[in-house]
This record gives C-alpha cells, structure tokens and sequence, in this order.
C-alpha cells in the first residue's frame, strides 16, 4: 500500500473518530461545547487569580499587603517580587501540563492574557523595560517545539504593551529535571546555567521574568542573577502558579 493512501486511510479514521465521538474538555472529560477548545470554561472559570493582598517577595496569597510570608523569611530570592496567578492547584495544574507536555499553545496564550491582565490592574508595571521568558535549553525547545513561557510572555506583551525579548539570554546547560530535588539540590542544579548572550541590550533595564512555574525560586534565581551580572537594573518576575506549601 502506498504511503500516500496509508495516510488518507489515517485521516478518515480521525474524521470518522470524531465524528463518532464528541470532544471532551481534557481536564474534566464533559462534552465541550461548540465554541470551546481543549478545557471547558467551567474549569476555566475555576482558576483561584490571586486578587487580595499578596507576599512581596513570593506572590502567595497573605492577610498583610506588602510584608513577606514565613517561607520568604528563611530563603534568598535574588528578583525583587513576584506575582504569580494562581495557587498550584488541580485546575492550574492540569491547563499548565496540557500547555508543557499536550502541546496546547493556545492555553498559554490565554493565561498569559490573565496573567498580563493581573499586572496590569497591579498598576505597577508600568517601569518595566522589557519582559524575558526564562529560556528552555535548545535541545528541550526542539523537542517540546516551543518554549512555553514564551507563549505566555508574548500574550502579556500584547496585554502590557512591554516588549518580549527572547534574544537576550540562553541555557547554556541541560539540567536535570527538578521535580524530585529539594531547595537546595535544586539550586546547585541550575547556578550558572543561563548566560546572558546581549549584556549592552540589558544594561540598566527593568526587566521581568516569566516562567510557568515558581517552585523554590531556583531557576529564576540564576536567571536573575545572570542578568544582574550583566548591569540590569531590576529584575521581578511573573508565573502562572506557586505550589506555595511546597517552597519552604
Ligand atoms: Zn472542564
Ligand atoms: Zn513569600
């Protein structure tokens, strides 16, 4: 048979497939709608956006605005602030492992919208030179296709108005993948491992940081540090979610 026909039969048993079978949303299984993709707008609309008073240092929720939470007293985050969207819970889980691992981008395009939207009723980011999405090394880019905070960072660019730059600094090393590391492993894992490729487009900026995820604060530590090295002026950082119990 030829490969030609092999992959018009392939096609046919996929349109046939969802012909027989509705689409369902991939983090509560019920039928989608016709105008919904991927996740429903009922798990959409359970995503806890932290709106209330928040730690300066983490962004986890706190009763008392501005002050540092009990994890921040005992650790060294080396970005000035961070505000982060959601606490890490089942729902921002799930749209965040549909983003990394499921290859649906448009989930980051629309939290970085939400995300983009929580900065800017902040009011406060309006010193911002430029964002910059902490890079995947090249080798994990090729394999995944695309950088996921990247995604995110280009929707709030859209909603800010600050410019992304995704030329400015690189991974320099493949590091182990840090789920199972604690804070300190975790740190020695990425130290040294972002290089800032374009230190004259850095000098004296205001820069913020996206990532998907803030755990210990490792990896945008070193991200901060590299480019504090290379003379920015001040670095804060932006991500979707903060598993807040776990970044003691
Ligand atoms: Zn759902
Ligand atoms: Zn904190």
């Amino acid at each position: 048979m030829s490969r030609d026909l092999i992959r018009a039969l392939r096609a046919l048993g996929g349109a046939l497939l969802d012909f027989g079978v509705p689409p369902h949303c991939s983090l509560c299984k019920a039928p989608l709608e016709e105008h919904e993709r991927v996740v429903c707008e009922g798990c959409w609309s359970k995503i806890q956006v932290i709106t209330g008073p928040y730690c300066a240092a983490c962004g986890s929720p706190s009763d008392v605005p501005a002050s540092t939470c009990n994890h921040c007293e005992n650790r060294t985050l080396r970005f000035d602030r961070a505000r982060i969207l959601s606490p890490f819970d089942e729902t921002i889980q799930g749209l965040i492992h549909q983003l990394k691992y499921r290859g649906k981008r448009s989930i980051g395009q629309r939290l970085g919208i939400m995300l983009g939207a929580l900065l800017a009723s902040d009011g406060d980011s309006g010193d911002l030179d430029m964002i910059v999405p902490v890079p995947l090394h090249p080798s994990r880019k090729k394999e995944r296709g695309y950088n996921q905070s990247a995604l995110v960072a280009y929707a709030m660019e859209a909603r800010l108005g600050i410019r992304v730059r995704t030329d400015l600094m690189t991974r320099t090393r493949r590091t182990a993948t840090q789920t199972k590391l604690n804070a300190e492993e975790r740190a020695k894992n990425v130290a040294g491992a972002f290089q800032v490729t374009c230190p004259e487009s850095v000098r004296g900026q205001e820069i913020l940081l996206v990532d998907d995820v803030l755990t210990t604060g490792a990896t945008v530590n070193a991200c901060t540090q590299a480019l504090l090295d290379a003379g920015a002026k001040r670095v804060s950082m932006a991500a979707l979610a903060h598993p807040f119990s776990e970044a003691r």
